[in-house]
């Protein structure tokens, strides 16, 4: 497994490799992996000639009061995990490289897909995202690129800025991994005290029960959310950011649930700001 820092290295071996043929799948990543992540690694080595990694923990999608500073880092277990997931390239670049002195150009997908859910709360997140993200697909070249349904809303922000901007990848959705309890796998977790990490159960109990009362015929989203809502409002140490049932294609809240359905959920348990969700089609 190589590893590399500068663009120029990452850019010339993804180049080598397009050119004699390999198709590449490319998984990005802000580092402190897990299950989560290696999925996505080891399902990219199964379906491509060769998989990079990009481990980089990007600033501009952070908002001024939020974690950049202290978001978990340990390159060092990461590299090992990912030699073990069949990673053939692994990038992390530093801050200072992909944003060098100057730089002043944003991708940014507008409109009703990144206007609510986290977009409301996070107004720098969508913008940062596209644009690390745009940058890393023209330095890594990939086929194929592996994204999360952890990040539902973030996975249809790349889906529409890949066709919109005619970008040739195949965007791979991948499911969920989770703990033993529920609890989605996120390198956040670990900002949890032993108190907060049960708490913080009543996140993917709200996730499932929205699921079930939809698989079992409710069709009102209002009644969906009050029941998700109910939950993660007995546990005294959550407090909801947002709740919602939207259309998982345009993020627009519906009258009635039909079609393709995401629901989604952000809750703070101490300071730490936890987000999972269901897509049901109905
Ligand atoms: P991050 O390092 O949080 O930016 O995540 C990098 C990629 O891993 C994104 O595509 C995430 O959606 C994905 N990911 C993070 N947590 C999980 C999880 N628990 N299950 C599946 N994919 C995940």
């Amino acid at each position: 497994m190589e590893i590399v820092r500068k663009i120029s290295q990452a850019r010339s071996l993804a180049k080598q490799w397009k050119n004699s043929g390999l198709s590449v799948g490319f998984v990005p990543t802000m580092g402190y992996l897990h299950q989560g992540h290696l999925s996505l690694v080891e399902r990219s080595a199964a379906e491509n000639d060769k998989t990079i990694v990009s481990i980089f923990v990007n600033p501009t999608q952070f908002g001024p009061t939020e974690d950049l500073e202290t978001y978990p880092r340990d390159l060092r277990a990461d590299l090992a995990l990912c030699e073990d997931a069949k990673a053939d390239l692994v990038f992390c670049p530093g801050a200072d490289d992909m944003y060098r002195p100057g730089s002043c150009t944003f991708v940014e997908v507008s409109g009703s897909l990144t206007a609510g859910l986290c977009g409301a709360s996070r107004p720098d997140l969508f913008r940062g995202v596209a644009t690390v993200v745009t940058k890393l697909f023209s330095i890594a070249l990939p086929t194929r690129a592996y994204f999360g349904q952890k990040d539902a809303q973030q996975l249809a922000v790349i889906k529409r800025m890949v066709e919109d901007l005619d970008m040739d990848i195949e965007i791979v959705s991948c499911p969920t991994v989770r703990e033993d309890d529920g609890l989605a796998k996120s390198s956040r977790n670990s900002y949890l005290t032993p108190e907060q990490r049960v708490a913080a159960r009543v996140v993917s109990r709200a996730v499932f029960e929205g699921e079930r009362l939809i698989a079992a015929g409710e069709r009102d989203p209002v009644k969906v959310t009050a029941s998700m809502r109910k939950i993660v409002e007995a546990e005294p140490l959550a407090r909801i950011d947002y709740i919602e049932v939207v259309s998982a294609q345009t993020m627009e809240k519906p009258e009635k649930i039909d079609g393709s359905i995401l629901g989604a959920l952000a809750v703070f348990v101490g300071d730490t700001r936890l987000i999972d969700n269901f897509i049901l089609h109905v």
